[in-house]
This record gives structure tokens, sequence and C-alpha cells, in this order.
């Protein structure tokens, strides 16, 4: 089988169809939708991937090669994993891997009751549609995290209550280190996993969730107590959950132990050498790392400054000390504290208290991983709009080198417009925290070109609660930008049009001119040739008088040429007149030059038949330009049959008189039948120009007639070796064509 579709149209399809979903669930799903309209499959298996899904070897490979998977020719004998399929009817299948950047989406499997398989074509499609889904799925999925986490990294997630970022299905995205130390569960091992795992919930209550309402639920993983649940919907796709025991039979201890852990101190107990013997629950929040790991270790290892602290310790005699201190435990996170030490009895107790500054350094780290890490393009500026620093896919959509750091983020906006409408939503984050999804031009800073984007603009608020500076998210909108360059192009073409018409207009008035001053020089050649050869004084050899009859000869045919040229130039320009009046088909058989073409046929020893139908009205129309349009068809058919007959027949159709001129001449080959109305078109048959005189003007001035009248004509029917009938139509009452309305109006002016 072929595909319908080519592979630029499946590209701008998967985009649109990104560009509609949500996140990368509802993209498979929707693309899945696609294939079975489009692309001639007959059924979709999304196989998505989550932490219990095993993926069979094949969809394994694909997964690992990042290629799709296609097998021809389904059969009994086919591998074990695609024996179900072939029993199913299926006669060949396409496994398409998402995954990007090493996160498998899942899987794609394309079925097909085709006999024939998929071809190369097929191929060629379905790495196009895996590459884009998994990219759009890759993007989809950071911007998801990064927006979330950017949203919430300085909000209250980090407080002592339990609180998760759950997708719509439920999944946990995120659990805060209160829900990690409740549910004695490490980030890794909640995340993935549903909350209905968590919680006795039936799915009334997760739409209650989903809709953002409060609910009470006892507990799945901890029996026996009760849970207070209330969501507030971030986005179609994310629900954040603030988690609370409500249970009274949760003991009162325990709860001290969730303070204790989420407490915003750490205490410990050093020996005289100040080694360390004793750490509380907190360290792993508050150092990041756990407190059996410090046990022995000397704490004023880890104490960068004041280095003199040691002494300071040590010569504890008695009472307090009390300083700033900036520790590091070895694991890059490094902070500032307030330290606290009491000499007891046998050890120093120190207590280490959570500094400000240090929330918000690692706050800021966070942040940098994540505007570092994720494939939207993002920009960070200060409160005044000066670019403070932006990550690699910044850089690379708006191609701006490293050398933008410090310039005004307006300088980056297309127009105007859009300068103000960032400014907008500058104000609008200063005061809501953020804005979603205006729509904004702005530039590619080499080539200067326009790049649409969705932009969403996000406050980031320093410790003392001030904003000082944002984040520029932008997403670009690349069917905006195809759609605008179709536009661009379809401009260009009207344009082009107008052009050429205009050069074309200006050609038929050249040649009008040019044609009418060759007429009186043709005129005279011929009028003294004549002259000579009539003038019996005069004394030419015989062979002098046959070259004057030759010199007359084709001057007479170089006039009619002239003639016909003028005719068509006149009948283009828009300058004829036609001089309607009633016109009778009956009559016109005894037009003179009608008559003549009627010997003529006679005279070839072929048959002249005009039938006029019984019911055919009286016309108006320019009697002359009729019998032009006659002389000519009836004058081609003469020219092109040798035996047989020529035929009129005039019949009435709805308000219009319709003629077919039919003969059994030479006929004309369907290649050349769009070709012979074309100005100076003369078909060659086999090598040699067709005999007989002829400028290949006769057909358009035909038409140009026919046109004018507000008819129509064509080939009815053309066989080669057979006969040829040319069919025209003109309307009973004749409307008065602008162009003549104009040109009177003009010659009435002058
Ligand atoms: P010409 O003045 O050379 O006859 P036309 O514009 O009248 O030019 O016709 C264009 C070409 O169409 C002719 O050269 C001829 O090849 C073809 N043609 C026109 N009428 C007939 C016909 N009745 N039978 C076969 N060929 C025809």
């Amino acid at each position: 089988m072929r595909p319908s579709i080519p592979a630029d149209r499946l590209s701008i399809d998967i985009l649109q169809l990104s560009r509609e979903s949500q996140g990368y669930r509802e993209l498979m799903l929707k693309f899945a939708e696609y294939a079975k309209a489009k692309l001639g499959i007959n059924e979709v298996i999304i196989n998505e991937s989550s932490p219990n899904r095993q993926f069979n070897p094949i969809e394994e490979t694909a997964l690992n090669t990042g290629k799709p998977y296609v097998e021809n020719g389904l059969s009994g004998y086919s591998a074990t994993e695609l024996i179900s399929y072939a029993n199913r009817g299926y006669k060949c299948c396409a496994i398409l891997p998402i995954s990007k950047d090493g996160k498998s989406f899942g899987t794609i499997t394309l079925l097909s009751a085709d006999e024939d398989g998929f071809n190369p074509e097929y191929n060629v499609l379905f790495s196009i549609a895996s590459g884009i889904i998994s990219s759009e799925s890759g993007s989809k999925f950071e911007r998801d995290k990064s927006l979330s986490v950017a949203k919430y990294f300085d909000a209250s997630f980090n407080n002592l209550l339990p609180q998760m970022l759950v997708s719509f299905e439920g999944t946990i995205v995120r659990a805060n280190k209160s829900a990690l130390n409740y549910f004695n569960r490490s980030q890794k091992e909640l995340t993935g996993t549903n909350i209905t795992d968590i919680f006795d919930l039936d799915s009334a209550a997760m739409d209650r969730l989903r809709k953002g309402m409060l609910i009470e639920s006892s507990g799945k993983l901890y029996q026996g107590k009760i849970f207070e649940i209330s969501p507030s919907k971030i986005s179609d796709g994310l629900t954040h959950l603030m988690i609370n025991e409500v249970s009274e039979s949760r003991e009162a201890e325990e709860r001290a132990k969730l303070l204790d852990k989420s407490s915003e101190s750490v205490f410990m107990s050093l020996d005289k050498d100040l080694l360390i013997s004793w750490v509380s629950g907190a360290s792993g929040d508050l150092f990041g790392i756990q407190g059996d790991m410090l046990v022995g270790k000397k704490f004023t290892d880890f104490i960068i400054s004041p280095s003199n602290i040691s002494d300071s310790l040590r010569k504890l005699s008695s009472g307090r000390l009390s300083s700033p201190i900036k520790l590091n435990f070895g694991n890059e996170i490094e902070f500032y504290a307030n330290l606290a030490a009491y000499e007891t009895k046998d050890d120093i107790y120190c207590i280490v208290s959570k500094d400000y500054e240090r929330i918000s350094k690692f706050a800021g780290s966070l942040l940098q991983d994540v505007v570092r890490l994720s494939n939207d393009p993002m920009i960070e500026v200060d409160s005044s709009g000066y670019i403070m620093s932006y990550n690699r896919a910044a850089e690379m959509l708006f191609n701006m080198g490293n050398g933008f750091v410090g310039t005004q983020v307006y300088s980056l906006c297309a127009d105007g417009e859009s300068q103000k409408k960032l400014a907008t939503s500058f104000s609008v984050a200063r005061s809501n925290g953020y804005i979603k999804d205006v729509y904004v031009s702005m530039l590619e800073m080499k080539d200067r070109t326009e790049v649409p984007c969705d932009q969403t603009v996000k406050a980031i608020i320093d410790q003392n609660g001030n904003i000082s500076r944002f984040l520029i998210m932008c997403r670009e909108l690349l069917t905006k930008r195809k759609f605008q360059e179709l536009e661009d192009a379809k401009d260009r073409a009207e344009d082009d049009a107008k052009k050429q018409k205009a050069e074309s207009d200006l050609k038929s008035q050249f040649i009008y001119n040019i044609s009418h001053d060759l007429k009186t020089p043709i005129t005279n050649i011929m009028g003294f040739s004549k002259l000579l050869l009539t003038d019996n004084a005069s004394n030419l050899s015989k062979e002098q008088k046959e070259y004057l009859q030759i010199i007359y000869d084709e001057s007479d045919r170089f006039l009619q040429l002239v003639k016909q040229i003028l005719d068509v130039a006149k009948l283009q320009s828009g300058i004829v007149k036609l001089d309607l009046q009633p016109v009778n088909f009956r009559d016109i058989l005894n037009n003179p030059s009608i008559k003549s073409l009627q010997e003529a046929c006679e005279n070839k020893g072929l048959e002249f038949l005009w039938e006029v139908d019984y019911d055919v009205p009286e016309i108006t129309a320019d009697p002359n330009r009729v019998i032009q349009i006659f002389s000519n068809l009836i004058g081609n058919a003469l020219k092109f049959t040798e035996k047989g007959y020529i035929k009129i027949k005039v019949t009435r159709t709805k308000g219009t008189v319709c003629v077919d001129v039919s003969d059994t001449g030479i006929g004309i080959s369907k290649s050349d039948i769009p070709k012979i109305f074309k100005k100076f078109y003369q078909l060659k048959r086999g090598m040699v120009k067709q005999e007989g005189s002829g400028t290949g003007l006769g057909l358009s001035i035909v038409s140009e007639i026919v046109h004018l009248h507000h008819g129509m004509i064509k080939v009815l029917d053309s066989d080669v070796g057979k006969g040829t009938t040319f069919r025209f139509t003109l309307p009973i009452k004749a409307k008065i064509p602008k162009k003549t309305l104009k040109y009177n109006k003009a010659e009435h002016q002058s």
C-alpha cells in the first residue's frame, strides 16, 4: 500500500495535533485517530511507559534504537510478539518508538490488513511521525515539568503539610519532602505511582479531585487513617494536592516526628574533639545529607567560613556562641546558616538553623537548573527588563549567540505592538505572579525574521517577598509561522500574476500599434505590383511577371496575417465594440463568405450539411463577428478534411444557442487539444508543419469573439484520423460587454 499523504503535510499535521494537545498522552491519542483516518491504518495500539509496564523485546528494540520497527507479511511464523496481530488478520505492522533524551514515553503500534504491506514511502512517514511525536512529547513533558517546578519552587510547596502534584490520571508527578517523610518513600518511589495506591479513592472521588473539590479518604498505605485532600487545579493535566491527616488515632508522637523532620533547625552533639556524635532528623532536609553519614566526622571540616570557628568552638567554656557560618557538606550545596553552640558537661550542643539566604540560594540554583535543562526557550530578565541569562533553547530559537546578556529584552520583539504586550505581561506577572500563553511576535537575531511565540511570564520572588526578576518562557508557534509563509507565497504569486497581466496588456498594445504601421507599406507594395501586373504597357518578361505574382501573393498573405494580428490585439485590448443585432442562423447560410466555403467543400468532394433545429430562436449578437466564427471553424474543417462531410448543427439549450461544427478530417490528439486555442499555435503533424496557409491565430480570434459575447467554445470531441467537432454557444440575449461600454464613454469624451 502507498500513503496518500506527503511527508511535509504529515509533519505539519502532527505539529498541529501537538499544538491542540495538552500533554504527550493526548498527542499520542490524537495521532492514533489521525493514523486511522489519514494513513489507512486499521488499528492503533498505544503502549504508554509507566513504572509497572514491561515492553516486549521488539518494542524494547524500537525504543533503544529510536527507529520504527516495520514488518510486512505477518503470519503464523512471525516473532511471538507479533503472532497475535497475524491471528487477528493483520498483514503488516509498524512499531513507532516515542522517546526523547533517554526518556521513553511509550510505543505506538500501527496495524494494517493490507496484503501489500507498507511500502518504503511509509517507512519514511513512520520515521518522521516517530521523530516529531518524540520531540514534541519531550518538550511537552519538559515544559509541564519546568512550568510546575518554576511555579512551585518558591511557593508553599515545601511547607510542613504533605503535598503532591498529580496528573489527570492520578499519577504522582512530584511530592514534597513532608509527603515523602510522611509516607516514608523516596521521591523516586513515589513519583509515577497512582494516588489510588495510597488513598482509598473511587472514581467519584477522583472526579471530585479533578474538579478541585475537597475530599476525605481513608488511607490504603496507612490503614485506619483518615486524610483530608484539598486539590487545586493547575492545568487540565496537573492538580496540586494538599494532604492533611485528620484521624484522631494518629499518634501525637508521629506528628512530633514529622515536625521534627521538617523542622528548620538541625540539632547535633559534638564531642570535645568536635567530632559529630548525634544529629537530628532534619539533617537530610537541611544539609542534603543524612544524619548517620555525618556521625564520626569533624563538624568544623564542613565549615568554610569563618575559618577560625574551630577556635571559637574549642574555646567555648561556658555560655553560648552564635554566629553566621558558611557550610558545605561536600554535596555541592553550599549555604549560609546560623550556628548556636552551647557547652554542656560532656559535649558541645549545636543548633544549626536555616538561613533565608540559604533558601534563596538553593531555590535559585533549582531555578537555574530548570532553566538550563529545559527544552523550552527561557530568558531570565531583571525587574527593569535587562536580560540576565538565557538557556540553550532560547539561544537557538532566536539565534542569539551569547552576547545578549545585559541588553534590553524588548529588542527581541518584532514590533512595537509586541513590545507593548510584553510590558503588559510584566505588569500582570507583577500583580498575579504569572501570565500564560500571550501571543507575541519575536525576532530571530541574525536574519531578523519573525518568530511568532506564545509567551509565559513568571515573576520570581526573593527572600524578602520582592520581585527580583522575571522568567520568560517562549513557545514557537510553528503552524502560525508556516501559515504566514504560505500567505506570503500567495501574495507573491498574486503580484506576479498582476505583473504578467500588465505585461501582456502592454504586448497587445504594442502589437496593435506596430501592425497598424505595417499595413500601409504592405498595401502599397500590393497596389504597385498589381499595377505592374495588369499594366499591359509594361514590357516585363514572362519570368519577371511570375516573380511579380509571387511578390503579390506573398504580400497578400502578409497583409492577412497583419490583419489577423490586429484583430486579436484589438479583441484583447477591449476596444472592440460589438454591433449587436438580431442574428438568424437559418440566414447565415446565405452569407457570401459561408456560401463560398460551401462551394469550396463541394468542389473538394465533401458533403456540406447545415441543420438548424426548429426551436432555435433569433439571437442578439454581432452578425459580422458570428460570420467570422463560422468562417474560421468551417475554413479549418475544410483545410483538414479530405473525404466525408462537414456538418453544422445548431440546437437550442437553456438560454443559449449551441453550434457544433463537425468534420471527418485528420482529428486532433487529446494532448494537443488544450494548445490549439493559444496564439500563433499550429500543430506539427509528423515532423513537418502542416500544409495549407494559416497563422495559428484563427482559433484564438474565434475564442476571443465567443467570450466577448459571453459564450463558450471547446473541442467537443476529436479522434485522430476520424474527425473533430468544435462546439460553441452564444447567449440568446447578448449582454453588452463592459469593455465596450468603457470604450464608448472614452470615445465620447475625446
Ligand atoms: P490556423 O490559422 O493555422 O488554422 P488555428 O488557430 O485556426 O490556426 O488552428 C490552430 C491549429 O489547430 C491548426 O494549425 C490545426 O493544427 C488545428 N486545427 C484547427 N481546426 C482543426 C480541425 N478541424 N481538424 C484538425 N485540426 C484542426
